[in-house]
């Protein structure tokens, strides 16, 4: 398997070539240059693998130049019944016939991102131990990204993460997740600004290309295809789980920010599973929706970003949209390059009216828009059935998912987030605390270990550089 960029200007790679990297060098995301396909036969042999065995088939594919028996060592450390709680990994859970939800989110920072970045933790590792390089890992976060990247590396030989939060801005749960490692490769960086102060310091460290390189700055923000491979095993182990036959239809409905999780149900889909519908939710920040309903992509400012009570959803353009486009326009790179070229000035393009509005339908995307009092009645209606509780961005993917519900067709609802991390939301819509995992009962008193730091991408530099 060798990859391309989604603009045409990158040699074909193979995966340990494109591990490590964040954009293309022409700007673009990096592709499988064709999709593997699974056929009946295919199928069938899947069906009934426990989730290890699954991930090592799927990641077999797209991984085909790390060695069988490394690859199948990763996996095995990766997704064990200790990390994620559970055996199943992903289990599904049914709430009543034909509808279920898929628990993303049992892994150590109770949020869906651990199941990817777990496996990236393990990968990098392998191949930094193999190149005897090392890797300095900048990121920003305003929520579940610093935790499951920080849970994912810690410990890692060759790694050291800095990652910078808005000071006082996240709640104090998440704080207390990230400032609580003490392990020595990882290293908080309090920002005294907001979440955007952050994003800039690190854009303008990755701008200095002379430093980057002679620091060795990575990311592991969310276009890295590993992190897309890692997401399509629980598509198929989701399936499986909830069909009897490789002949019956499901849809999934996917909480939905930069679109890296639903891409990961399109490639599934791609590749031959039997997926009817992927719903896309989207909370008050609805740009993706805005698409699938209109053709139009209006990626927005910063400014108009809206914060939410679904943060890790307040997005203003989606990342990950650009591979679908590029499957949409039959891989046409120079079309892509021209698209982007529009929506990186500013502004953005409508598909209505060309033949690639018509092809948009072909891949069974449908779409829409949750808002506050929808997401905390939806908790509580769930609640009130089933007698399971939810979190708020999971509630987004319910009620839009419901709304598309056809009789006949399992629906599966992606649990991307545990309750106990959006507390609030949930005492609004039950009246009472989330319960705390095992291990999480007393996380905000423990000791804490970061630096505080003005908004000054000199100063994080001078930081970086410092450690060595
Ligand atoms: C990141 C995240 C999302 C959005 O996923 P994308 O891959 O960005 O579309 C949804 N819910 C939770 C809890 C998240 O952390």
């Amino acid at each position: 398997m060798r990859y391309i960029s989604t603009r045409g200007g990158m040699p074909p790679k193979r995966f340990s070539k494109i591990l490590l990297g964040g954009l293309a060098s022409d700007g673009g995301l990096a592709m499988p240059e064709t999709y593997p396909s699974i056929d009946a036969a295919g199928l069938e042999k899947l069906r009934g693998l426990g989730y290890r065995d699954l991930a090592f088939e799927i990641f077999s594919y797209f991984a085909d130049d790390i060695p069988a028996a490394d690859l199948h060592g990763i996996i095995e450390r990766t997704y064990t019944a200790g990390a994620f709680q559970n055996e199943e990994i992903t289990p599904l859970k049914t709430l009543e016939r034909g509808l279920h939800i898929l628990e993303l989110s049992n892994g150590p920072t109770l949020a869906f991102k651990d199941i990817a970045l777990q496996l990236l933790g393990n990968l990098f590792e392998y191949v930094l131990t193999k190149t005897g390089d090392h890797l300095n890992i900048l990121g920003a976060t305003s929520g579940d990204t610093g935790p499951s990247a920080e849970y994912a590396m810690r410990g890692k030989h060759g790694i050291r993460v800095f990652m910078l939060s808005p000071q006082g801005k996240m709640s104090p749960f998440q704080t207390a997740q990230m400032f609580s490692l003490q392990d020595p490769n990882i290293l908080n960086i309090a920002i005294r600004g907001v979440f955007d102060d952050c994003q800039d310091i690190v854009k303008a460290v990755s701008n200095d290309c002379a430093f980057k390189q002679r620091y060795r700055i990575g990311t592991v923000n969310s276009i890295n295809w590993a992190r897309i491979a890692a997401q399509i095993v629980y598509y198929f182990k989701g399936y499986f789980a909830a069909t009897r036959s490789n002949t019956e239809q499901v849809s999934f409905s996917v909480p939905s920010g930069n679109f890296g999780n639903i891409c990961a149900g399109h490639v599934a889909r791609m590749m031959g599973l039997p997926i009817r519908n992927l719903i896309l939710a989207t909370n008050e920040n609805d740009v993706l929706d805005e698409f699938f309903r209109t053709g139009r992509y209006r990626p927005r400012a910063t400014s108009e970003t809206m914060h939410t009570s679904s943060p890790s959803m307040d997005i203003s353009k989606a990342s990950n949209f650009e591979r679908f486009i590029f499957d949409v326009t039959g891989r046409d790179a120079a079309r892509v390059k021209e698209l982007w070229r529009v929506v990186e000035e500013g502004g953005a393009f409508d598909l209505v009216g060309t033949p690639l509005w018509e092809k948009v339908k072909d891949y069974g995307i449908v779409s829409g828009t949750s808002g506050h009092a929808a997401r905390i009645d939806t908790i509580r209606k769930i609640h009130e059935q089933y007698g399971v509780l939810i979190d708020p961005h999971t509630a987004d993917g319910l009620k839009v998912g419901l709304e598309h519900r056809e009789p006949g067709v399992p629906m599966i609802c992606l649990a991307t987030a545990l309750p106990v991390k959006f507390s609030e939301s949930i005492v609004e819509a039950i009246g009472q605390e989330p319960p705390r995992p095992a291990g999480y009962e007393n996380v905000e008193r423990m000791p804490q270990r970061y630096v505080v730091m003005n908004p000054d991408a000199d100063a994080v530099k001078a930081f970086i550089a410092e450690q060595g």
